[in-house]
């Protein structure tokens, strides 16, 4: 699951790998599984506890959902955000699809949350670093030309959205939906299947998880990926309706003259964010956890605990650069370490 090709969405990532039960009770529910191709990423759906056409007919409407929103918020195939983009610039009120205003409303809430560090609104900059592209390959930017985008200060609050109509009030914004746009899409697929009737299932875009009910009489399992090498490094039983969102710098990224260049970038400084590894989330809804893993990872170990408060998110696990792992009591008791030895874990208090 970690070698298919790199793909496009708006952004990629692979982290979170299911472990399934093989264990299976005297009467096993079936366990349907397809993986499809959407958002230019793999999408794993697994449905427990109903007939396989019944799953079957689920899964395409979930790859019809992904295919759509595809269409939609691509940041750099053409599509309505990039129509979006290229409007935004001319500073004049324009209309905007309805279905668009839900989640416009809730990224500006979340980065304005975030204290700017889920910021959306610098596409601009990521493009710059060249990761609005499938295979992103550096060289690393101009420092002049990082800087100059840094002064522009594109911020979420820069956008006006009244009636249906957007409005750019700074030039320097373009929106970039790859933050969060697998969360989003991982929501609504799930909301879909409640829809059908379906009441146990998993939705992994690529590492963007999100489990409703159970497989059996068991809880579902699902695996972190090791930010540090391949394959687990913990496993974690989901209670219920509950996401599951990783942010890793090694994700995406480009390797130049001896260094890396990693896809998560702090709106302060316009370079990649220094410090953690990766910052994984639990929380209620995947767009929540998806914002709310990008913005701790930039946050870093100083200042997480205050961002996750004020994002409404309470279950984090972080990894620095050296692999030492912090938690907080709480989930520190949900998780299974797959490695040995484990690594060193430091409890921290809960945000
Ligand atoms: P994620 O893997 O969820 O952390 O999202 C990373 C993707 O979001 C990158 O590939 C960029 O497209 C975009 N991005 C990078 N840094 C930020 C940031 N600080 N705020 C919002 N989006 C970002
Ligand atoms: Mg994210």
């Amino acid at each position: 699951m970690h070698d298919f090709p790199r793909y496009s969405l708006l952004a990629t990532r692979y982290c979170l790998i299911l472990l399934f039960t093989t264990v299976s009770c005297s009467k096993p529910d079936p366990l349907y599984q397809e993986q499809i191709l959407a958002l230019g990423a793999l999408v794993d759906i697994s449905i427990s506890g109903v007939e396989p056409e019944r799953a079957q007919q689920a899964a395409s409407a979930i790859a019809q959902d992904f295919n759509r929103i595809h269409r939609t918020w691509h940041a750099w195939q053409e599509s309505e955000l990039t129509r979006i983009n290229a409007q935004l610039p001319g500073g004049a009120p324009f209309p905007v699809q309805a279905d668009l205003i839900p989640l416009l409303t809730r990224a500006q809430e979340l980065s304005r949350q975030s204290e700017g560090l889920f910021n959306p609104a610098m596409g601009k900059l990521i493009g710059l670093w060249g990761f609005h592209s499938d295979e992103p390959r550096g060289p690393p930017p101009d420092p002049g030309a990082i800087a100059a985008l840094v002064a522009q200060r594109p911020a979420m609050n820069d956008l006006r959205l009244e009636n249906s109509l957007l409005q750019g009030r700074n030039p320097a914004v373009q929106l970039d939906f790859g933050a969060i746009g697998q969360g989003y899409a991982v929501d609504t697929a799930i909301a879909h299947l409640r829809r059908l009737g379906i009441e146990n299932a998993i939705v992994n875009a690529s590492g963007d998880i999100r489990v409703i009910g159970k497989h059996g009489a068991r809880p579902w399992r699902i695996g972190i990926r090791n930010p540090r090498g391949p394959g687990i490094l913990a496993s974690i039983e989901m209670q219920g309706d509950e996401s599951i969102v990783t942010s890793g710098t090694y994700e995406r990224f480009f390797e130049h003259q001896g260094r890396r260049y990693h896809h998560i970038i702090d709106p302060r400084s316009g370079y990649p964010a220094r410090g953690l590894a990766s910052v994984t989330v639990l929380h209620g809804d995947a767009v929540t956890a998806d914002a709310a893993s990008t913005a701790l990872l930039v946050a870093g170990l100083k200042d997480w605990k205050r961002v996750a408060r004020a994002m409404g998110v309470k279950q984090v696990m972080l990894i620095d650069e050296q692999g030492k792992v912090y938690m907080d009591a709480a989930l520190a008791r949900r998780v299974h370490f797959e490695i040995t030895p484990a690594p060193d874990v430091e409890i921290t208090g809960s945000p």
